[in-house]
């Protein structure tokens, strides 16, 4: 699929050439300033091409967060001298091309010299990971048995979650919409380590 933009640099078909061009400044630019809803990556990485590709001066740029913690989703934290670090592992995957992009011009905090991509890559390389399982206790053991074990009931009642709109869902706490009984199932146990889902009632103001 084609998307359509007015910028073909954005086509990023296979073999594209245009990817890798650099864009040129445009004009005006010097006179805008940018206000970024969130600091979740979306708009980190937003404010990161309006300086990459629309070469916008970082003072120009502002990121209006709600929170006091910066990160959104990523459950991020901004460290003096570290820059902004994500707390957790994140598993990432080949298709990812724009944020490959993104982090084929930064330079690494670890190791300037490399860039956040090279760093990444060669980490992952030199010190390859994978689990057996998904929940372990008391240093090793397994714990989970990987099996959802979700019977007929349970198993609609997250159909029925599935289906139920945003604006029946907003502002409302995870015990308030799952029973007792899904709470407890070996699904929710494997569910709330991948996603960090805590229960209890925690409304937004
Ligand atoms: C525990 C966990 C593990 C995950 N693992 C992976 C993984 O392995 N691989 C993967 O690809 N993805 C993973 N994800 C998903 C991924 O982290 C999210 O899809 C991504 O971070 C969402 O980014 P975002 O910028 O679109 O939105 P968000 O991160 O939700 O950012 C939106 C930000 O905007 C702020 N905001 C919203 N409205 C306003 C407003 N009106 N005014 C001011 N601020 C506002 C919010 O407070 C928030 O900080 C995981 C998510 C979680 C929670």
């Amino acid at each position: 699929m084609k998307l359509k933009t007015y910028d073909d640099r954005l086509t990023l078909t296979n073999g594209s050439y245009h990817s890798l061009v650099n864009a040129r400044k445009p004009e005006g630019i010097d006179e805008k300033q940018a206000y970024l809803i969130g600091t979740g990556i979306a708009s980190l990485a937003a404010g990161c091409f309006l300086i990459r590709d629309a070469h916008m001066e970082g003072n120009k740029i502002t990121f209006l967060e709600q929170l006091d913690i910066p990160g959104g989703s990523l459950d991020g934290n901004i460290r003096q001298n570290a820059g902004y670090v994500a707390r957790g592992g994140r598993e990432m995957g080949h298709h990812f091309e724009v944020l490959w992009s993104l982090f084929s011009s930064l330079p690494a905090t670890e190791d300037p010299s490399m860039s956040v991509l090279d760093y990444f890559y060669y980490t992952n390389l030199d010190d390859p990971n994978y689990s057996n399982c998904r929940i372990t206790r008391k240093q090793g053991e397994r714990y989970d048995n990987g099996k959802f074990n979700l019977g007929q009931d349970l198993a609609k009642e997250l159909a029925l979650f599935v289906a139920t709109s945003d604006e029946e869902l907003e502002n409302k706490s995870i015990d308030e919409i799952f029973s007792e009984e899904l709470l407890e199932s070996d699904f929710w146990t494997l569910w709330r380590t991948m996603f960090a889902f805590k229960t209890g009632t925690v409304h937004l103001k």
